[in-house]
């Protein structure tokens, strides 16, 4: 078996694997490193807006008393510790990309293609994430610039940014994060907001000391953790359907804004004209304050180009900088790429996707059999946590695996019929959020379609997948190629064979 990634989904489907027994499998990693998003994001001031109680896996709860939101390294940190206490190490192949992936028919498995060989794999997991290629936007002259310039996601350590002139371009949530940093030692940052984000207040990065006595308490960690998973259903789930919390979370938003930017001019600028998480809600308790600094402009003139010194906006104005930070996002739609995934009958994944990226519940698509996806269309929760809905989709997969073992077949494949209900479904439930109403994001893709994120609760897609049980949802993808029995163990979820094979050229 193969998992492709060795992020949360990645190290989590590892883990899950070795506690089902199961040991014959290999986590493929482009990186030289575990950790996804993690290990990629070193920007000054990363660290992650959903408290590490609620962000971090269940089988290995987060238990700091001190610390609510963990930096970027420590939450490498804790992967790490996950990855090697529960003896998922030995089974990473670093610096491995695959590039494409083809399902056997005949065989009823897959290849994979590395830089370095091809291997065969009864099962495949795609654990690639949404938010790990980074888009940097077509700006004319981009490529002219003579300064320092790079994306958030690459940033570029050996350039020292103290008293240098920096544009930052996007006021995402990473931008929000790296807005303080840059600017409490640059000479000055300039913010390019094209559109101006909703943001609310978040607690301080340290628990105070009552909340700590709190934490000694036995149990007290898990009901922190169960606390945040249910306010994050009751209330911000709701936001996003226009829903009881959304017109307090707005006013909250807005009073916010008020007491921080005193600055009308400035405020108005800052006003979002779209409803609260149309665009995913930045929480943050040092942005706004920033932008009153004086070494700090918010630019609103669209950017019309980049030349040899600096930005220049439509109204002419060139804006001269030293360095240029693209905070500009990332190719989220486009999942999988840039692997070339095969399926039944030679059909390219992307090319059957071309109207939209689609699958049952963010982790399987009809016509490729044996192949799941971890954080696959749809299944982005922008109202908590994404490691729970990675732990969700981790158990499906096993209990896919499962059933593929019960069937005797070598292939399993979800079911065109419940892929259908399913699509419908998603489609009456994205048209009552407050996506719709709002432009462009990486919610959407070119064509504006909505493949990202879940339009409901964590805790409704919990209740769903357990409605939708895999022995109904579902098929044998071949009824002639019998499931292989040699060399299995008494525990083992499904037979793995991931071999090294011939290099790919030969
Ligand atoms: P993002 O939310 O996609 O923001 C990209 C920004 O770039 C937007 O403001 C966008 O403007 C702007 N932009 C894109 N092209 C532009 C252009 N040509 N000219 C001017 N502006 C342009 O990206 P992100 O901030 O990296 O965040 C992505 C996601 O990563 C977040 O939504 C979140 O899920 C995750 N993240 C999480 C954390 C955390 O703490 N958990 C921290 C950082 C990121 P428009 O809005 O007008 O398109």
């Amino acid at each position: 078996m193969a998992v492709i990634g060795a992020g949360f989904g990645g190290i989590g489907m590892g883990v899950a694997l070795k506690r089902a027994g199961f040991e014959d499998f290999v986590i493929f990693e482009k990186g030289a490193d575990v950790g996804g998003v993690w290990r990629d994001n070193t920007y000054p001031g990363c660290r992650c807006d959903v408290p590490s109680h609620l962000y971090s896996f269940s089988f290995a709860p987060y238990r700091d008393r001190r610390i609510r939101y963990p930096g970027q390294r420590q939450i490498l940190e804790y992967l790490h510790r996950v990855a090697v206490e529960c003896d998922v190490m030995s089974h990473l192949r670093l610096g491995a990309a695959v590039t494409e992936a083809t399902y056997l028919e005949r065989r009823g498995c897959w290849e994979l293609t590395t830089a370095v060989g091809r291997s065969v794999a009864d099962v495949v997991v795609f654990a690639v994430g949404q938010l790990h290629r980074p888009y940097l936007p077509d700006i004319e002259g981009r490529n002219d610039f003579a300064g320092v310039s790079f994306h958030t996601s690459e940033w570029d350590h050996r350039h020292d940014l103290e008293g240098r002139d920096i544009a930052v371009i996007g006021t995402g949530s990473s931008a929000a994060q790296i807005l303080p940093s840059l600017a409490a030692t640059a000479a000055r940052v300039r913010l390019f907001q094209r559109t101006p984000h909703w943001v609310l207040p978040k607690p301080p990065v340290e628990f105070g000391p009552l909340a700590r006595a709190g934490l000694s308490l036995p149990g007290a960690h898990h009901l922190y953790r169960q606390a945040l998973e249910n306010g994050a259903d009751a209330v911000l789930a709701p936001i996003m359907r226009r829903g009881w919390s959304a017109r307090p979370a707005a006013w909250l938003a807005r009073r916010y804004l008020h007491r921080q930017v005193p600055d009308p001019a400035l405020r108005a600028k800052l006003t979002p004209d779209y409803p609260i998480g149309g665009k995913r809600i930045i929480f943050d308790s040092h942005y706004y304050s920033t932008l009153n600094r004086p070494n700090v402009e918010l630019v609103t003139e669209p950017v019309a180009g980049i030349v040899r010194d600096g930005v220049v906006t439509a109204d002419g104005t060139r804006h001269r900088v030293d360095v240029i930070v693209y905070a500009t996002g990332f190719r989220a739609p486009e999942f999988l790429v840039p692997v070339q995934v095969r399926g039944r009958g030679g059909t390219v994944l992307q090319e059957h996707w071309s109207t939209g990226a689609s699958a049952f519940f963010g982790l399987a698509v009809p016509g490729y059999p044996n192949a799941f996806l971890i954080a696959g269309p749809n299944s982005f929760n922008p109202a908590g946590s994404n490691p729970g809905m990675k732990e969700r989709q981790i158990e499906y997969i096993l209990e896919c695996l499962r059933l593929r073992e019960r069937l005797g077949v070598a292939a399993i494949e979800v079911d065109e019929e419940a892929m259908r209900a399913h699509r419908r479904w998603l489609d009456q439930a994205i048209d009552k959020t407050v996506w719709p109403a709002t432009g462009p994001s990486w919610y959407k893709d070119h064509a504006g379609r909505i493949t990202n994120p879940w339009p409901a609760s964590a805790r409704t897609y919990e209740r769903m997948l357990r409605q939708h049980r895999p022995e109904a949802c579902f098929r044998a993808a071949s009824a002639d190629t019998p499931y292989p029995r040699h060399g299995r163990s008494a525990h083992a979820v499904t037979r793995c064979s991931t071999t090294a094979a011939s290099p790919a050229a030969s």
